[in-house]
């Protein structure tokens, strides 16, 4: 053992400390790429990153981590501490997945990645699928063997492999159960309000709004629902995402369109609820399993509550119409709160996800999530994409994808190496609601709050329930632990219908 420390508790706390001081910079040069990098630092930089994440892996699968954990593991007294023995369980759990992986494949995922995310992005840009695919080609290999090192858990298959790295003890069967009675209901309601006899007033999401001010609305909302721009900062890239190094240096992104405010605000709480969660992790316990977020599927809780729950209620804009004249031009006061609030609603089919209104959200993941488990699965080659990609939006959205950039290229996770991902987005909506019900009964008056301006009471309430913890409970836990009952898609149907039908006289 060559580190030093008085008891093997605190040796193994600096080991894992050490391992992401070193990880967290690949997050630095990740967001660098995104925001700021030259076309011409791509190779450079795809050797960085391959060899940080060759260091990081060597460090997390070592024998020396190992010993440690075992060390802390077998003694008694360090195991009696709740904390301490959660932290423990997560550490033993990365550490398996990590002795699975050979050092080899890591590097070559981090450097294809990192190549790929770069042709991904041309060849949406030129609408070229062709030039995507043997890219992607080369990404799936490398994840069925990873998959194939991590094992396939009895009875289930590849893509359940990969799915637990985002959302512990998620499987593809799990997820079909979850979005196959999910799918009928949106669909039931999606129809209803194609047919309604009433429309929400829409003119202001063809307000033109020039994007220093929409930068500015995007700043002041943030900051109004708690991001701490002390400890973050909002930069812009063609993909909205959040990253940063730590709790104290949280770097999020979104992107603007002149002509619709509402998107670059949709995406500005999205990316904000992520970076609150990350904020509220425990700057003491930073660096192990207990100052991290537990699931993608709860951080996305987080970012879809911020934008949805709050983003797209009517209390909401009851407050931001105030805001308005100030930051997008006093013109912006012609429009009516009923107008505003119409216009956050509006439900139509479309071609983008992170474009897409709350009902038909879900049909976009569950197109992806087919498809990955497919492609994963080996029912579906590379080449296959486009034309099951847009049979599926015919299908499910009755719409005719025009081009790839619309379609199968307009996200980039595929090209990151990420497959199995894409359903923490559903998930996420469903703890998003069943959560913010739990909130609102604890609360009472919460929503009215939002109309003056009072967010500070919700973000207190998910960070001692949900961020301080960090992984100290499973996501079922937590939800279990949080809101008294198991994880169930009525919360999600209540919200959509309870505010849809209304809005639309249906
Ligand atoms: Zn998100």
């Amino acid at each position: 053992m060559t580190t030093t420390a008085t008891n093997p508790l605190d040796a193994l706390v600096t080991h894992l400390q050490e391992t992401a001081l070193l990880s967290t910079s690949n997050n630095l040069l990740d967001w660098d790429q995104e925001t700021m990098m030259p076309g011409g630092g791509l190779e450079w930089r795809a050797r960085q990153q391959a060899l940080i994440a060759r260091m990081v892996h060597e460090r997390a699968s070592s024998l020396e981590r190992g010993d440690l954990i075992a060390a802390v593991e077998s003694n008694a007294k360090f195991m009696a501490e709740p904390q301490t023995a959660a932290l423990v369980r997560e550490a033993k759990r990365d550490y398996t997945k990590a002795t699975k992986l050979p050092s080899s494949l890591v590097e070559e995922m981090a450097k294809t990645s990192s190549m790929a995310k770069h042709e991904w992005a041309e060849a949406r840009a030129a609408s070229d699928f062709k030039r995507f695919a043997p890219w992607l080609e080369k990404l799936v290999g490398l994840l069925r063997a990873q998959a194939d090192c991590y094992g396939v858990p009895a009875g289930g298959e590849r893509w359940d492999a990969l799915a637990d790295l985002y959302e512990p003890g998620c499987t593809a069967k799990y997820v079909a159960g979850v979005f196959e009675p999910l799918r009928p209901r949106l669909q039931k309601l999606i129809a209803d309000i194609k047919s309604a006899p009433r429309k929400p007033a829409d003119g202001f999401n063809d307000y033109f709004v020039g994007i220093d001010q929409q930068e500015a609305l995007s700043k002041l909302v943030a900051q109004s629902i708690g991001f701490d721009f002390n400890r973050g900062r909002l930069d812009r890239s063609t993909h909205p995402f959040c990253g940063g190094t730590h709790c104290n240096d949280v770097r999020m992104t979104t992107r603007y369109n002149e002509r619709c405010v509402n998107d670059a605000l949709g995406s500005t709480m999205h990316e904000s609820g992520h970076g609150i969660y990350e904020q509220g992790l425990d700057f003491s316990r930073i660096g192990t399993p207990l100052g991290e977020s537990v699931s993608l599927g709860i951080h996305e809780s987080q970012s879809r509550m911020w934008e949805n729950q709050v983003g797209r209620s009517r209390a909401f804009w009851s407050w931001l119409a105030t805001k308005l004249p100030s930051t997008i031009g006093a013109d912006a006061s012609r429009f009516t709160l009923d107008e505003l609030y119409g216009a956050a609603n509006v439900v139509e089919p479309g071609f983008i996800r992170v474009e897409a209104d709350e009902a038909t959200y879900n049909l976009h993941v569950m197109v992806r999530f087919e498809i990955e488990r497919a492609v994963i699965g080996g029912s579906l080659e590379v080449a296959g994409i486009p034309s099951v990609w847009n049979k599926l939006y015919k299908d499910l959205l009755g719409l005719e994808v025009p081009d790839d950039r619309r379609g199968c290229l307009q996200d980039i996770h595929w090209s990151m190496g990420a497959m199995g991902y894409f359903p923490t987005y559903t998930l996420g909506n469903l703890y998003a609601s069943q959560l913010f019900e739990a909130a609102c009964e604890q609360m009472p008056g919460l929503v009215d709050g939002f109309s003056r301006g009072e967010f500070a009471g919700l973000k207190k309430w998910l960070n001692e329930n949900i961020h301080v913890h960090g992984r100290r409970y499973a996501p079922s836990e937590l939800v279990q632990r949080v809101t008294g009952k198991p994880l169930s898609a009525e919360p999600l149907m209540r919200h959509l219908e309870g505010k849809l039908r209304p809005l639309y006289g249906i």
